[in-house]
């Protein structure tokens, strides 16, 4: 049986339509398939190579920790350099209060335990969460996540769960001495690259500081560097209380962390001890990998660079008449097609054209674009010339 036959047989698979791409090799924004064919990388596989796929700074690194040790134990009972070298470059990154960092293995796991730490912290039960929110597909993270359609099979889901609306400054008041925290992203990424209104962010930060309640800032996609910022709260003037990453953090490994004050942090080693665990949290090789990938984000500018590369893609391709409108912060962009029907032939000619693009989960006719922040200018000229003539054909 051929990859592509074992793949559809013994593969188990959240969707039977998969772009079921054979990719045998990956470098810069660059993939190759089986047949040789090469794709451009404008989705960063969500949000995740955001130093380009295989960069050499962290290949060494990985290497490195290859030759010392892999797994030794679960976390947070062995002192693990890879572990702690990076908590201490994140926390310097960080403003003070987020000088605590709990390593887990993706983003779903990070929410879990930031919604864990913060009813133990509070004593609190409700969650506040809003509409239209990603925050991953385990039960807690389901129960936050803001889409009937996503969540109703799976109901019963955490009770005490209350959804407000993104952007609507009076559902703010719904925040009370009741709420442990509310989750939120800066962007609401899968709604279609959902912007925050002016002082929106502000004013939620205002509004759980009032009542007590720990405000969970989800970086998972707008993190490291998407929006020009290494955090993307970062730009909008305010400090969240809980700040949960993912993807990114990686730089191409598995990893995910939440981050929080020490004295928040803390109680999840007492009432009761072990309140939450992990095997293979902050796993060393990952660790050493995110090391790498941070001091290739903040090398050489690429931080200063996303905006003029953000703005490049706008200019050429957001105004085309097949695009009804768009949204645009940083390397994030989601465009809104006009004719929705169109959205099959539109990724097939995609990748006939060598160019990845995809979706955003609850906007189907929103695509985005979000390559690699080390695309080059000349990369990006020619990723756009072949979106406009993927979007002349289906237009
Ligand atoms: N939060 C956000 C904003 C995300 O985009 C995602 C993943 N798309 C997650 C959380 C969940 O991350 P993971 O898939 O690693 O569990």
């Amino acid at each position: 049986m051929t990859d592509r036959e074992l793949f559809y047989r013994h593969l188990g698979l959240p969707s039977f339509t998969p772009m079921a791409l054979d990719i045998v090799h990956a470098e810069g924004v660059w993939l190759t398939d089986r047949d040789g064919n090469r794709f451009l990388d404008l989705v960063s596989g969500i949000s995740v190579s955001n130093i380009g796929h295989r960069h050499p700074m962290v290949l060494s690194a990985i290497d490195e920790q290859l030759d010392k040790y892999l797994y030794l134990n679960v976390y947070g009972e062995f002192i693990q350099s890879p572990q702690v070298k990076l908590a201490k470059r994140l926390t310097d990154l960080l403003p003070p209060s987020l000088d605590s960092v709990y390593f887990v293995n993706s983003g779903s796991e990070a929410i879990e335990g930031a919604m864990k730490l913060a009813k133990r912290y509070t004593g609190r039960q409700e969650i506040i969460a809003f509409k239209d929110a990603y925050h991953g597909s385990t039960q807690g993270a389901l129960s936050i996540l803001g889409n009937e359609m996503m969540k109703s099979a799976f109901r019963p889901l955490i009770p005490d769960i209350r959804h407000l609306k993104f952007n609507h400054f009076d559902d703010l008041d719904k925040i009370t001495e009741k709420t442990a925290c509310v989750v939120a992203e800066t962007i609401q990424a899968e709604a279609g690259l959902i912007l925050p209104e002016a002082n929106f962010l502000q004013r939620l930060r205002e509004r759980c500081a009032e009542t007590g309640t720990l405000l969970v800032i989800d970086d998972v996609q707008m993190g490291f560097g998407r929006t020009g910022s290494l955090f993307s709260f970062e730009q909008y003037g305010f400090v969240p209380d809980v700040l949960v990453l993912a993807k990114a953090l990686g730089a191409g490994m598995p990893l995910g962390a939440f981050i929080a004050p020490k004295q928040v942090m803390d109680s999840l080693a007492f009432n009761p001890e072990l309140g939450h665990i992990t095997t293979f949290g902050g796993h060393p090789v990952s660790c050493a990998a995110a090391l790498a990938g941070i001091e290739v984000l903040l090398a050489d500018g690429l931080l200063s660079e996303v905006e003029e590369k953000g703005r490049q893609f706008e200019e050429k391709v957001c105004k085309h008449p097949a695009i009804a409108s768009y949204r645009r912060r940083g390397l994030a962009i989601g465009l809104d097609m006009v004719d929705h029907d169109k959205r099959q032939p539109f990724m097939e000619a995609a990748l006939n054209h060598g160019i990845i693009i995809d979706w955003y989960l609850f906007k189907p006719a929103t695509f985005r674009i979000a390559p690699p922040l080390t695309i080059t200018k000349e990369e990006i000229e020619e990723a756009c010339s072949r979106l406009i003539e993927v979007l002349d054909y289906v237009n």
